[in-house]
């Protein structure tokens, strides 16, 4: 697979940290899991900081090998909602169409850490065949989200063979890629790739996954007008990871910074309980508690949905805080974003 050649993560120098933890737990890790970081977040991480926020996001932890036992191989239940090899259908309007199981890095948090980065890479040519066939089969699929893996790092070859099937199908209205290149390996934005994307007749929304606003370098930046000037409209997803981005001001910034990129927060995501991950989780409450922060302070513009996957796959759900009670007949407390109650009559 070409696209997988061309950035190889650079092997930690000598004085630098691989990872939080002794070398024998790191390795344990680095067999248990993937792990890659390219050049680009590499170069980005504050060496000196012990709690850097892109570190802790990519370098292996010893803290992995702990699980717990609401962990769950499967967090959100793909595999049950997978009539066919690289399909998860599990609301009626949309599919998720994985066309790779490979990623620019691997995000220690990941919900799908079980699969990524294991295993053949690529969907067989017959398999993508028959994911393709299902979607032209049923017309209640008006969006179709390219996921994975992660689907920016397949050659503009491959990437334009895809989405010029989909492009054909006349259910389709819409197609979303949801990506860490942009923000990860931000060079892969080439003029190429943006050729691709900007050939299709179908709108094309790209939600890229970014979680701290350090991660918005200069190259980023210019990965993110590329696709914009491309025609793609952009949306940002992220997961609130205990250490690295939750806190109101983090989240501000990040939010505020991506609006000015003309990039639409989308989803905040609570964070799913993949194996080896209790050290990002958080209660729901104090997730909960920062939205109310976000609420008074911030532009509707840069806020986020904050969203729940219910471990099972039963589905996504708001986890937006409740600003209203009933009291009886119609009459409603409200509470402003400053905590104050007033009342509401229907
Ligand atoms: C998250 C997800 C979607 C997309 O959900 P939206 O709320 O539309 O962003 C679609 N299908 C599956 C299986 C999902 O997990
Ligand atoms: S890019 Fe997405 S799929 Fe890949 S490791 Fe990160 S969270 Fe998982």
């Amino acid at each position: 697979m070409t696209a997988q050649k061309q950035q190889t993560a650079q092997p930690a120098p000598d004085n630098h940290p691989a990872g939080f933890g002794d070398d024998a737990d790191l390795n344990r890790v680095a067999e248990r899991y993937a792990v890659r970081v390219t050049t680009a977040v590499y170069d980005n991480i504050a060496k000196t900081a012990p709690d850097d926020p892109v570190a802790l996001q990519y370098l292996p932890d010893a803290r992995e090998l702990s699980e717990t036992p609401d962990e769950l191989p499967d967090p959100i239940g793909d595999h049950s909602h997978s009539p066919t090899p690289g399909i998860v259908h599990r609301y009626p309007d949309r599919v998720l169409l994985m066309p790779v199981s490979r990623c620019a890095v691997y995000c220690r948090y990941c919900f799908r850490r079980e699969k990524v980065g294991k295993g053949a890479g690529l969907l067989e040519p017959a398999q993508l065949a028959a994911a393709l066939d299902y979607i032209r089969d049923n017309k209640n699929i008006w969006e179709v989200i390219l996921s994975g893996g992660d689907p920016l790092i397949l050659s503009p070859r491959r990437l334009a063979a895809i989405l010029e099937e989909l492009d054909k199908i006349g259910h389709v209205g819409v197609i979303r890629i949801h990506s860490r290149v942009p923000i990860a390996d931000p060079d892969r934005i080439n003029d190429a790739l943006c050729a691709v994307l900007s050939n299709t007749q179908k709108p094309v929304y790209i939600a890229v996954h970014i979680n701290h606003a350090q991660e918005l370098t200069a190259a980023v930046e210019t990965a993110l007008r590329h696709l914009h000037q491309a025609g793609c409209t952009l949306l940002s997803q992220s997961v609130l990871l205990k250490g690295v981005n939750n806190d109101a001001t983090v989240l501000e910034t990040l939010f505020r910074r991506l609006v000015s990129l003309r990039v639409r927060p989308y989803y905040l995501h609570h964070p799913d309980k993949a194996p080896g991950t209790a050290h990002f989780r958080l209660p729901l409450a104090e997730g909960q508690q920062i939205m109310r922060e976000l609420r008074g302070r911030l532009s509707g513009l840069a806020q986020p949905v904050y969203m729940l996957d219910i471990p099972g796959g039963h589905g996504k759900i708001p986890l937006t805080p409740c600003y209203l009670s009933a009291e009886d007949d119609g009459i409603y407390q409200v509470s402003d974003p400053s905590g104050h109650t007033h009342f509401y009559q229907d």
